[in-house]
């Protein structure tokens, strides 16, 4: 993990801006490493993100991992984190108040790590990155495109284990996911970075 990214992770950990400090028992910065093609936003830690200090551990990260896997994608091109970086008790929804205290965290990471997309697991978190998007029914699955940054909006794994109808949905929308990355990177080795002019070999023209 880069050291910026280590930095990051320490301040989320001591972190008391707002209310939740008091609640939590471990903070949840997030988990991957900073050259992660891939970031996935979910919402707010649960009981044993809470407990381990590591998000998606519980049983919706299970599905996670499972879907992951039928798409070929491993764990190491993959950074996770959430739009709040601690537990709300008894896991209500996230305050607006707890989604801005936290939102500087979070668009440090996306700048930090820069991936080629970003998945955004649920409606929160589809608010929280792509405001005034149209609801998750609509778009999941499909590729939006805002200034240089990726999202694929998803619905929360944790919905499909309350409705396993959208297992299916989920695969389907993973399947897309994994041509979208391979389209960005191709496109992005296609484009040359563009190279500052180095001072130095500018005078030697002289
Ligand atoms: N659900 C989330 O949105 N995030 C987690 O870390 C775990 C469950």
């Amino acid at each position: 993990m880069s050291e910026a990214l280590q930095v990051l992770h320490q301040e989320v950990r001591e972190c008391t801006l707002c209310a939740l400090h008091r609640t939590r028992t471990k903070a949840v910065p997030g988990v991957g490493g900073a050259d992660a093609r891939i970031m996935v936003v979910g919402e707010a830690p649960g009981k044993n993100e809470d407990l381990q200090g590591e998000p998606f551990v519980g049983a919706a990260g299970q599905l996670l991992n499972k879907l992951f896997g039928y798409v070929g994608i491993s764990r190491d091109e993959v950074y996770i984190t959430n739009i709040i970086k601690c537990r709300p008790p008894g896991n209500r929804d996230p305050l607006p108040q707890e989604v801005a205290s936290c939102s500087a965290y979070l668009d440090r990471q996306v700048e930090l790590i820069r991936p080629a997309v970003i998945l955004l697991l649920g409606r929160h978190a589809v608010q929280r990155l792509l405001p005034g998007a149209d609801g998750i029914s609509r778009i999941h699955g499909q590729l939006v495109e805002r200034g240089d940054r990726a999202y694929v909006p998803l619905y929360h794994p944790a919905a499909a284990l309350y409705n396993g109808f959208l297992v299916d949905t989920l695969k389907v929308d993973f399947k897309k996911v994994r041509g979208y990355i391979d389209m960005i990177e191709a496109r992005r080795a296609a484009t040359p970075p563009v190279v500052a002019p180095n001072p130095e070999e500018q005078l030697s023209l002289f």
